[in-house]
């Protein structure tokens, strides 16, 4: 089986929308190992958004990031990576296909920060690196 990182963002989290991320999730057969709110420090967004470094979006994410709480959950199942970004939907909320967290409940977006609820891990590459900074020693 595999294990994927998801974070609930700061804008999933002030419209309460924490428990229905876990509801789906747990829904579609995936298992919780690790569960944390927590207001992340700007250090550990910088590593964690390292890949995207330098792009106009950056620092706007990192500081909307840092905004407020965020739920982290370690998830486990098969092929659940590429299961959760399925659940979580595309990156713009507008394109999101309806059935998905950010097409059915995601509504904001701005040029330079979207705010789309969810993250998931993208391979089991970043699944390994973003658990080991969230859950060191997990
Ligand atoms: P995540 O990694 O959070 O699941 P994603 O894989 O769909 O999202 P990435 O390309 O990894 O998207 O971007 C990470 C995050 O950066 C996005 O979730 C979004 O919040 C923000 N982002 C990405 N692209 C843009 C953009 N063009 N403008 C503004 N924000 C963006």
């Amino acid at each position: 089986t595999e294990r994927s990182l998801v974070l609930v963002k700061p804008d999933g989290h002030a419209r309460g929308l924490t428990g229905e991320v876990l509801r789906r999730i747990e829904a579609k057969g995936y298992t919780l190992v690790a569960l944390e709110v927590r207001v992340p420090e700007v250090e550990m967004l910088h590593r964690h958004y390292a890949e995207h470094e330098g792009k106009p979006f950056f620092e706007p994410l990192v500081e909307f990031m840092s905004s407020g709480p965020v739920t982290a959950a370690v998830i486990e199942g098969e092929r659940c990576i590429e299961g959760f970004r399925a659940l979580a939907g595309a990156t713009d909320p507008t394109a999101a296909a309806p059935g998905s967290i950010r097409g059915d409940l995601g509504r904001d977006w701005g040029e330079k920060v979207q705010k789309n609820i969810v993250h998931g891990s993208d391979s089991p590459e970043s699944a390994a690196r973003e658990i080991d900074i969230w859950f060191p020693g997990l």
